[in-house]
This record gives structure tokens, C-alpha cells and sequence, in this order.
């Protein structure tokens, strides 16, 4: 028998509770400022879109947070999730390096996302909620709103990125398989949406706008709440089931990352393997180096201000301090839609400001390649967002080649990519293009930014 490929955790070690990061934070992250008054707003600002429960977590200062039996019970379906080493992407890249990634993709929807899916949809029933209304960019989200609200009995409305919903039929065809309604979003559905299109009726959406489509629905009927599949701390905090698992497997291997790698989006699969491992850090134990991966399309961590902005288009959110390209920045129409997002979560940009993490940017054909590659030596085929975890994975393998030293790295693969082959199709034909932001487009949308008179 060979060496281990494969790290598997027994049911009963499935973490019991979600880790909180701000309690171990050297400095708390600036509050969310109400926009009308710029002062911090109260659980009361809130309680129109999320169940009281979630709110409290949003600013608990818990380390701890007890996972509900209901919501564990569910995790079972899939969880513990494997760790694996990528032995063969090691002996194809002929690197010393020591490549582990933790694989999401074997939830029913095939992301980490039904973590926090399934805990949202669970607190929203206790507290009487009919109706769900969120957005969603790939599909992922939306895919896996519909899966949980549908094991709770909710009513699911998802707004889908146009360009997604044109790219990515199947993924809706799997929301109204789980009894969700998808709607191309802008959407004449509201006021936010048709406002878009009669700026720019073949406007390919972005998530900013599909946000405040699914805001304005949950703001305006009592019977429902809104849901975010990314950027708020409470989203983040459910996913830390991933992070904490990998701890334990890594310690099965008998090894411990010097390098940790995500992608970002909104930041929650990269917070979710990452803040447990920053915590130990914070605690005084050891802690690796941590990348976040970003695409050159949307490059919030790498060229963002860090500065407070709305969450969506329309400017129905309160405002959050966060890396931001400014909420009218609509990113090129790159193949990984769960990362075009023009903000980042105020926790992960905070991180950054503190300097625990950096952040790394990458064009869509490299990250293509990347994915490819990993596909041939291990078989699962990454979602194009995974692709630039695994592209930066494989860059600090080649590194390690090059000096000669065996560093451990251990990436999160969010999720597969057998939904995505679309995306892998036109790859193959030589349709896709690398898109980098556009550079004016940007400084307008920066010069957009909100005027906060307390910073
Ligand atoms: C949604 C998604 C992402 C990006 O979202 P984050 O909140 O940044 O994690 C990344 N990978 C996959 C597979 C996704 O579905």
C-alpha cells in the first residue's frame, strides 16, 4: 500500500460549533454605519431582512457558536468533507512540495455554500419565515438556497446574474428541480432592476444589482427575509466548519500547512478554511501563510479603496467598511460568476488591513489551465472559481521546485465544476479571453464611493 491520499474524519468528530473570529481579533472591524444617518446601526436596522438569530451572531463576540442538532444533523449528508493529497498533481509538477486541498465539492449542490445555506434557512423557520429572496451569480448560492429552504418548507425566490442565466441553464433547472423560482436578474420584477435596464437594457447584470433586487423584495413583505450567500459574518462563521475539520485532518496526515490558499469572492470559502487556522495564530500557537485569489476581472483585495460602501447597486444596504470597487462597478463577464462581487467581506479586508493575510490576482485562461491540470492528475473537475485556488497552489509549488524546498500547501477546492463545462467547452475552442478590470471604469466607480463623514 501506498502513502494516504485520502483524510477522512469519523461523524462524531464533525465540529459541534462554529468558530468566531472577531473574539480573538487584536482590534475589532469598524461598525456598519446606517447611510441615511452615518452613525452604527442597531439590531433593530436589521431585523426587516434577517431573523433575529442571525443578526445576533452577525455581532457576537462568542468564540463558540453552537451548531443547532437540526442543522448537524443535515451536515451529515456530507460532512465531515475529505481532505485529500494531491500526490499525482505533486509527481506531474515534479514538485517537493506537499499539495493538500479540502474538497466542498461533495455537497448535494456541489459547493461549501449549503454551510451556511442550511443554518439560514433552519433559523429562519424557527422565527416564522415564509419566503426567502436572495441573488445569486454561477448558481451556487441560488442552488443551494433552494436545496435548504426546500428542506425546511420555504418559498425560495432567486435573482440570477443574467449573463450566468444565460451561461448556466442547468443550474437553474437545479434550483426549480429543488421548487425555487429563478429570475433573470435586472428583472422588471422591481424598481432597482427595471431601473438598470432602462439605463442599459442588455446589461449583463452583476451581483451588486441582483443584491438589491432580492433586498428590495425582503424589505418590502413582512412574510419574507433576505439571504446572502457570502461577505456578512454570519456567513462566514457557518462556513468555519471547513477550517476546523482540516485542523484535524491535517493532524492525520501528520503535517501542517505553511501556506493556505482560497479563492475570494465575498470571502466565505476562503475565511472558512482560513479563520480557524488565523485564530490558533491569534491565540499565540503557530499559523501559515494565508492567500486569498482573486480574478484580474474584479480585483477587489489587490485594487479595491478600503473604505465604507454599499453592498449593493441600488443602495439599499447600510454601508460597510470593505475592500470595494465601488457598488456601480459592474466586473467583465469572466466564467467564475460566484467572484464578481465589487466587495469583500468587511472581516476578510479587515484581516487584510491588519496584514495576517495577502492577497494574490490571476487572469481566467491561466486559472483554466490550472484547472485542467489538476482535473488530469486528480480527477475532479474544479469550479472555475476553485480554478485560481488551484492556479496559485500549483504557482507556489513551482516556487518551492525552483529553491529546492518542501513547503506544505493546502488549498480550499470550494467546489466541482460539473455544472461549469460550458465554461471548460470554450476553453477548448479558444473562446476565452483574459479580462482585466477596466482601469476607468474603475475610477469612476471609485469616485462614486459614499462620503462617510466618520472616518
Ligand atoms: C460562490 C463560490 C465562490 C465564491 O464565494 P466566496 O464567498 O468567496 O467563497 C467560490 N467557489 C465556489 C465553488 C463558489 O460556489
Amino acid at each position: 500500500m501506498g502513502e494516504s491520499v485520502k483524510f477522512l474524519l469519523s461523524e462524531d468528530r464533525m465540529p459541534r460549533s462554529w468558530y468566531n473570529i472577531a473574539a480573538d481579533l487584536p482590534a475589532p472591524p469598524p461598525p456598519v454605519l446606517n447611510p441615511g444617518t452615518g452613525q452604527p446601526i442597531g439590531p433593530d436596522d436589521l431585523a426587516p431582512l434577517f431573523p433575529m438569530a442571525l443578526i445576533g451572531q452577525e455581532v457576537s463576540a462568542d468564540r463558540d457558536i453552537e451548531i443547532p442538532d437540526p442543522v448537524r444533523e443535515i451536515y451529515r449528508l456530507w460532512r465531515p468533507s475529505p481532505l485529500y493529497r494531491a500526490r499525482r498533481l505533486e509527481a506531474l509538477l515534479d514538485t517537493p512540495a506537499r499539495i493538500y486541498y479540502k474538497y466542498e465539492g461533495v455537497s448535494p449542490t456541489g459547493s461549501h455554500k449549503p454551510n451556511t445555506a442550511v443554518a439560514q434557512a433552519f433559523y429562519n423557520k424557527e422565527e416564522g419565515t415564509k419566503r426567502l429572496s436572495t441573488e445569486t451569480g454561477a448558481g451556487q448560492w441560488g442552488s443551494s438556497l433552494a436545496f435548504a429552504g426546500g428542506l425546511f418548507g420555504l418559498q425560495v425566490d432567486v435573482y440570477m446574474v443574467r449573463i450566468s442565466f444565460d451561461q448556466k441553464p442547468y443550474r437553474r433547472a437545479l434550483m426549480e428541480t429543488y421548487g425555487a423560482r429563478c429570475v433573470a436578474s435586472p428583472s422588471k420584477e422591481t424598481q432597482s432592476g427595471r431601473a438598470i435596464l432602462e439605463k442599459d437594457p442588455d446589461s449583463p447584470g452583476s451581483l451588486g444589482i441582483a443584491i438589491s433586487e432580492a433586498v428590495e423584495v425582503a424589505a418590502g413583505n413582512d412574510d419574507t427575509k433576505y439571504s446572502l450567500g457570502s461577505v456578512l459574518n454570519h456567513v462566514l462563521l457557518h462556513q468555519t466548519v471547513i477550517g476546523q475539520e482540516a485542523i484535524a485532518q491535517m493532524e492525520m496526515a501528520d503535517d501542517y500547512p505553511d501556506v493556505l490558499i482560497g479563492c475570494a469572492g465575498g470571502g466565505s470559502n476562503f475565511a472558512g478554511l482560513a479563520f480557524p487556522f488565523i485564530g490558533e495564530k491569534l491565540r499565540g500557537g503557530r499559523g501559515p501563510r494565508v492567500i486569498a485569489v482573486e480574478p484580474a476581472a474584479c480585483p477587489t483585495l489587490t485594487r479595491g479603496s478600503y473604505a465604507y460602501d454599499f453592498g449593493d447597486t441600488a443602495h439599499l444596504t447600510p454601508l460597510v467598511k470593505m475592500h470595494t470597487l465601488g457598488s456601480t462597478f459592474v466586473p467583465a463577464g469572466i466564467h467564475a460568476g460566484g467572484l464578481r462581487y465589487h466587495g469583500m467581506s468587511p472581516l476578510v479586508s479587515h484581516l487584510k488591513e491588519l496584514g495576517l493575510i495577502e492577497a494574490e490576482v490571476y487572469h481566467q485562461l491561466e486559472c483554466f489551465d490550472a484547472g485542467v491540470q489538476f482535473a488530469r492528475a486528480e480527477g475532479i473537475v474544479p469550479a472555475p472559481e476553485a480554478t485560481h485556488a488551484v492556479r496559485s497552489a500549483i504557482k507556489e509549488a513551482l516556487a518551492c521546485k525552483e529553491e529546492g524546498t518542501a513547503r506544505t500547501i493546502l488549498f480550499n477546492l470550494s467546489g466541482h465544476g460539473n455544472f461549469d463545462m460550458q465554461a471548460y467547452t470554450d476553453y477548448f475552442a479558444g473562446k476565452l479571453e483574459d479580462k482585466a478590470h477596466d482601469e476607468a471604469a474603475l475610477g469612476q466607480a471609485l469616485s462614486e464611493l459614499p462620503q462617510v463623514a466618520a472616518e
